[in-house]
């Protein structure tokens, strides 16, 4: 390494990242390659022989751009956000040039430290319990993605539970959550060995805005404990992946704990929203919560990856997932005084993503990350308005965030033809490449999803996005009255 090297380099490559977010509207956002596209455009093998920064960049310009559909374009209304900022990016800079392992506290002790700070600093901000701060049993952990938290979250309560009541017991555990739950939980299932019959996806429709109805949740419950099984996960989602939707947490804590079952909160998406006062009583519940997850890199400015866990007890998650091998020994982890996130994760080794959140949280101010999250709020409801406004199509599920679940409604014709042309429509919209939305199916019904939350939207881009799906749905109901 030779900084002299990486000084010019390092320049180039940020002039390059800078043009890219200057012209970034120019690129279709979904990208139009098809598969294999790479394969004829690239050598079949490395050079022998160095080549230059300049010959890469052209080729990432020429070869790879074309098959980058662009998450932080902002023309982007697809799934949910991913999140970049220059703060964000300026954090994933400094920890790619430090490069640390911070497995134990040992192998870099400031990366163990911020990460404990920031996530308490988080934990504030989102007014969670104190027991979730690292000052107490508790504490937060970066994970990688919010499905690494659900699985060591499910590890950590299936352990707890076999210690108390035997191993054998493993095929007797039930987990319980909505059919409207993120399919994270039901790789934890498969991952963590719990049998396939005991993951319990309780229906939740249209009645109760698809959330998971406590009523629902107690029957299944006493249905298993009278045939013997023993109930001991339930994961509530705030804000759920196809529409937003939030579980009754309160009702459902109160469940978990009158039955002794460990209590996670999945608020991947919508958490990031609860840093703002009148978001805030959506995770009204959570002091009843075992754990509690957002993913910072959705919708909180920080680069991928950068899911923050938190856990009442720590300890839990230390007895499933602890290993200590003799060649980690070190006089700090043997005292017990410190942190070592290696116990609180699936890999040993670990990035130091804390400097990320930590730019993000210092560089913004609250002040700044809520008025972020009110303006996509304030975008999302202003396309709730025009779809109201129009009366070919109709929104689907009340909008809470900033996702609106709409549909075009065909004049006559059953929930098949329906569904039909709302798949034609989500095709014709994101073949433009000029937006990219993406869909769902709830009640059976083909919804179209559109997710405001990219950092660069403005008003115009919504209401362009918006003309555009209604010129193509009306040269498709041309085509299908003809
Ligand atoms: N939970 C919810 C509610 C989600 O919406 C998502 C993804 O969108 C996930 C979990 C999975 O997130 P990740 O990609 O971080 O595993």
């Amino acid at each position: 390494m030779d900084a002299e090297q990486l000084r010019e380099n390092g320049h180039r490559m940020v002039d390059f990242i800078a043009d890219y977010y200057k012209t970034i509207e120019d690129f279709p956002v979904l990208s139009q390659v098809e598969p294999g596209y790479l394969r004829n455009l690239l050598p079949s093998s490395a050079p022998d022989d160095p080549e230059s920064l300049d010959q890469v960049l052209e080729d990432v310009q020429a070869n790879i751009l074309p098959g980058v559909t662009h998450w932080q374009s902002p023309n982007y209304f697809a799934y949910y956000p991913s999140n970049s900022s220059i703060a964000g990016f300026m954090g994933e800079m400094l920890s790619a040039g430090l490069n640390i392992v911070g497995f134990s506290w040992i192998t870099s002790p400031a990366a163990t430290e911020l990460e404990m700070i920031v996530l308490d600093w988080l934990a504030k901000l989102l007014k969670l319990p104190e027991e979730f701060l690292s000052t107490e049993q508790g504490g937060g952990v970066i994970q990688g993605t919010a499905s690494e938290a659900i699985l060591v979250v499910l590890l950590a309560a299936r352990d707890k539970f076999l210690h108390r009541i035997g191993k054998n017991a493993l095929n007797k555990l039930v987990v319980y959550a909505s059919d409207q739950t993120h399919s994270s939980l039901q790789k934890a299932c498969q991952m963590g060995g719990i049998h396939p019959e005991n993951y319990r996806m309780l229906i939740a429709g249209a009645s109760t805005n698809y959330a998971l109805s406590p009523d629902v949740l107690k029957e299944a419950i006493s249905h298993d404990i009278s045939k013997g099984l023993i109930p001991f996960l339930l994961c509530a989602t705030v804000g759920t992946t196809s529409s937003a939707s939030i579980d009754p947490l309160l009702s459902l804590g109160k469940i978990a704990e009158e039955n002794g079952i460990w209590f996670h909160i999945d608020a991947a998406y919508a958490g990031s929203a609860c840093i703002c006062p009148e978001f805030r009583p959506y995770i009204d519940g959570v002091e009843l919560a075992d754990s509690f997850n957002m993913n910072a890199h959705k919708w909180f400015l920080t680069n991928f990856d950068c899911s923050a866990l938190w856990v009442k007890d720590r300890n839990a998650l230390i007895q499933s997932l602890s290993t200590n091998p003799e060649y980690l020994k070190n006089k700090a982890s043997q005292t017990n005084k410190v942190i070592d996130y290696k116990d609180w994760q699936i890999p040993l080794g670990r990035r130091f993503r804390s400097l990320k959140l930590w730019m993000v949280l210092r560089l913004y101010g609250s002040k700044n990350l809520q008025d972020y999250i009110r303006n996509h709020v304030n975008l999302a409801k202003h396309f709730e308005g025009l779809v109201d406004q129009n009366p070919r199509f109709e929104v689907v599920a009340p909008r809470l965030f900033s996702l609106i679940c709409f549909r075009l409604v065909p004049a006559e014709g059953n929930l098949e033809l329906s569904n039909k042309l709302n798949h034609e429509l989500l095709d014709a919209v994101n073949s433009t490449g000029k937006t990219f939305i993406s869909h769902t199916v709830l009640s059976g019904m083909y919804i179209l999803r559109f997710a405001v939350g990219a950092p660069l939207t403005e008003k115009r881009h919504v209401d362009e996005a918006w003309e555009i799906i209604q010129a193509q749905s009306s040269l498709l109901l041309e085509r299908f009255s003809t």
